[in-house]
This record gives structure tokens, sequence and C-alpha cells, in this order.
């Protein structure tokens, strides 16, 4: 396990101007920086959460905040479900767009748990808005609404 850690370190490069630390390994096909884990081949930004006790469950993805798939920081990355990621996809513009298609990630889908839960976990209102894709604004205003302040 050490020596896990201290191989997988080894890949790790400079932060970018962006805070980003890029993956100097191998890449998968999708562009996410590869590593092999204990001698299974997973995603370099999976394992790096892995390594700072954050285990993502089976079915969840490890997501970017920053966008940049080689980031290995785990301060850019949040576990999510694969349908926020696709959204987050196509926030960006990497999805086409199918009108009636996205019904996920509306700041009114979501449970007042769930937005407290995201603000008590991210430690920030910033972060805890990036995290389930609305703005800071209407995060600020529903939390208000649930008494979470
Ligand atoms: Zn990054």
């Amino acid at each position: 396990m050490q020596s896990e850690t201290k191989r997988f370190a080894s890949f790790c490069g400079e932060p970018t101007e962006s805070g980003c630390v890029e993956w100097q390994g191998s890449l998968d096909p999708n562009g996410y920086g590869a590593f092999k884990y204990c001698g299974k081949k997973m995603g370099a930004h999976r394992v790096a959460l892995m390594m700072a006790g954050i285990e993502a469950p089976v079915g969840l993805d490890v997501c970017h905040t920053c966008d940049n798939r080689k980031c290995v920081n785990i301060d850019h990355l949040f576990v999510g479900s694969r349908s926020e990621n696709m959204q987050d996809a196509l926030s960006k513009g990497r999805l086409p767009l199918t009108p009636g298609a996205w019904p996920y990630s509306k700041i009114h889908d979501m449970t007042d748990a769930k937005l407290i839960e995201a603000y008590r976990s991210q430690g920030s209102i910033k972060r805890a808005a990036k995290s389930v894709h609305v703005s800071k604004e209407k995060l600020v205003a529903r939390l208000r609404q649930a008494g979470a302040f």
C-alpha cells in the first residue's frame, strides 16, 4: 500500500496555475489518467480519492470540477452519479442536448436534505453549488428557506 502511494505520487505533476495536478502517467482512451492499483487498472483520479480515504461507491463516477481529465487534485474531484457526470459534460458542451432529456440537477428537483448535505460535506457554498450544479445564489436562497443557516 505504501509503495502504491509512492508510485502514484511519482506520476503527479507540479500543480498548474489553476491548481490542477496533472497525471504524468499513461492515459486511458478517454483522456483520464490510468493507474494500476494493486494490480487492477483504475482511473488515476479515482485512486487519488481512494488514497485520501474516499471510496467512490460502485456505479458512481468521480467527476472533475476543473474539467481537466488528467487532474488528480482531490480538491478538484467529487463523487457524482453517472447522470451528474453526464449533466456536467452536458453543461460543458460535451454531449448533444436533447430537449426534455435532461430532468436532473434542477434545484427544485433536489431535496432540502440533499442540498444541506452538499453544503455541509463541501464546507463552502461555492463548492457545494458546484457539486450539485446550481448557482451559488440559488443554493443560498434554498438553504435559507430550508433553515440551514
Ligand atoms: Zn484540476
